[in-house]
């Protein structure tokens, strides 16, 4: 049996869109792989699309369920983690060692890691860190993509649409090239799409609390659930709102404990309200140039995209 290809076969089979293997030599010796599994040989990425369609209520302004449920929940939770066990029972059957590696957003990988419902006291127990793989460099290790400025996976076929997780094991399996990076072109329309200013203009790097903050809709302007008093007891409410408002951990912990606009956290995820227009504004960029593969009779943008004004809100 060609390993390899079984694996590919049997992850397509639970809708994987793509998967690529690097050698664990290709990853540097400090590398996260080998505090996880010291005896890996091969690392598996299996990318899974995520539909246009889960966008479309928040590109239009109108439902937003859809994406956190159907576009995270149900990928990162029932999705991925079927296909990555499939391929590695697959492996396993075949007398090798598989260990599936997927995200947990109420883990963080350190202390002071932005997810409110983390009990890192409980977790770390004096420990600095929790060892998570680093998921977009290794993504780009096996040759399924490269990284955009803000950090993001960017795929030739669906742009940064994309969910992803591993396999380590210690079978030795032929490795794919790592891509030569030609998608991002440094454009900025990831950096002027995000709702929040969470992505830094230079750099490209995330400030995490203020992704958190406005993750959860604190952006009046892009959020139609938002009352027009909104944050009454936040000197500087309009900041907020307009996303302008200089923000450190404990104000960000405190927006966000004021700010529930669907009741997200009773099906597990909180709700994406600001429908990760980083990776919308991305799409629609690399979608206009024609640089994806996978084509669509019809573009995702449709119309201008919609706004509030901070007049909308009470001064
Ligand atoms: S929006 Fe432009 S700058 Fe940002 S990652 Fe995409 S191509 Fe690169
Ligand atoms: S996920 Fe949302 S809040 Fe975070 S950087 Fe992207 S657009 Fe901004």
């Amino acid at each position: 049996m060609n390993l390899r290809e079984e694996i590919i076969k049997v992850a397509k089979a639970e809708a994987a869109d793509l998967v690529g293997f690097a050698p664990a030599s290709r990853f540097g010796a400090d590398d996260p792989i080998f505090k996880i599994f010291p005896e890996v040989k091969t690392v598996i990425c299996l990318v899974f699309r995520v539909l246009r369609g889960v966008y479309r209520g928040i590109e239009e302004g109108t439902t937003y369920y859809q994406f956190p449920t159907m576009g995270c929940e149900t990928m990162e939770e029932t999705v991925m983690p079927i296909a990555s066990l499939k391929v590695c029972n697959l492996i396993e059957s075949e007398g090798h060692m598989a260990l599936p590696q997927r995200r947990h957003y109420t883990i963080t990988s350190d202390k002071d890691d932005t997810n409110p419902e983390a009990q890192n006291e409980a977790i770390f127990r004096g420990r600095d860190k929790e060892i998570h793989m680093n998921f977009e460099d290794s993504a780009v290790l096996c040759g399924v993509g490269e990284r955009g400025f803000y950090g993001a996976l960017l795929t030739d076929e669906f742009g940064p649409m994309v969910k992803y997780c591993f396999v380590l094991t210690d079978a030795e399996l032929e490795a794919d090239d790592v891509k030569e990076a030609h998608l991002c072109d440094k454009c900025g329309k990831c950096v002027k799409g995000c709702p929040g200013n969470a992505i830094d203009a230079e750099s490209g790097k995330l400030d995490r609390w203020r992704c958190a903050v406005y993750y959860d809709g604190a952006c009046g302007l892009k959020n139609p659930f938002m009352a027009p008093d909104a944050f009454p007891d936040f000197e500087n409410r309009l900041d907020i709102i307009a996303g302008t408002a200089k923000i450190d951990r404990a104000l960000a912990e405190k927006i966000i404990d004021s700010n529930v606009f669907y009741p997200a956290i009773m099906q597990g995820y909180q709700a994406c309200m600001c429908g990760r227009s980083c990776d919308m504004e991305c799409y629609v960029h690399l979608e206009e140039k024609g640089a994806l593969t996978k084509s669509f009779k019809t573009p995702f943008r449709k119309r201008e995209p919609w706004k509030f004004n901070i007049e909308d809100f009470e001064a």
